[in-house]
């Protein structure tokens, strides 16, 4: 199995990406912020829940987020492989994913993390914000906290992965295809090992 992490802070790409990826590799794609907006749109419990969270730009606490991502997992029994997007975001949750793929009898094949600076991440993620409705891509100020909540609690889940030696830094500014050719040649590197 090819298990992807795509990483990196709040307008660095990764769902743009994520899409060219599972095309490319066919996987199955879990993005948590996306599960939790399907959520909210659906009116669940767990909406509600992640809303009250989201709106602020704090995280969704963990326990409810692995569960939810677990669950997501064992939907698609007959996929090939995984990317994660938006998840682990915190070491807790990377402690969790890991025990639970070793339960599965399979690994994360590689992090890879998308490099964006600040200045760029906000103008992106204002200009989503003006053509997406989300709204937390529309106030400044929940955008600067989920940049702080990044560089906070999530960014030190690099570590986790380059501990094991499956870390990817990748530079997250150019051209779509650009961006997409340098995330393919780390995925070939980590290919091979995971047949
Ligand atoms: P972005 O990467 O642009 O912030 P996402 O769609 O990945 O967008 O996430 C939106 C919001 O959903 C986050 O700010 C957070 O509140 C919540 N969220 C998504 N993934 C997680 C996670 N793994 N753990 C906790 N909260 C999460």
């Amino acid at each position: 199995m090819l298990n992807i992490v795509l990483f990196g802070p709040p307008g660095a790409g990764k769902g743009t990406q994520a899409e060219k990826l599972i095309a490319k590799y066919n996987l199955c794609h879990l993005s948590t912020g996306d599960i939790f907006r399907a959520n909210i749109k659906g009116e669940t419990e767990l909406g509600k829940l992640a809303k009250s969270y989201m709106d602020k730009g704090e995280l969704v606490p963990d326990q409810v987020t692995i569960s939810m991502l677990e669950a997501e997992v064992e939907k698609n029994p007959k996929a090939q492989g995984f990317i994660f997007d938006g998840f682990p975001r915190t070491t807790p949750q990377a402690n969790a994913l890991a025990n639970f793929l070793t339960s599965k009898g399979t690994s994360i094949s590689v992090m890879l993390a998308l490099d964006v600076k600040e200045e760029e991440l906000i103008k992106r993620l204002l200009l989503r914000g003006a053509d997406s409705g989300r709204a937390d891509d529309k106030d400044e100020n929940i955008i600067a906290n989920r940049i702080k909540v990044y560089n906070e609690q999530t960014a030190v889940v690099a570590d986790f992965y380059a501990a094991e030696g499956k870390f990817e830094k990748i530079n997250g500014v150019g051209s779509k295809d650009e961006i997409f050719s340098r995330l393919c040649n780390a995925v070939e590197k980590y290919r091979v090992e995971s047949n």
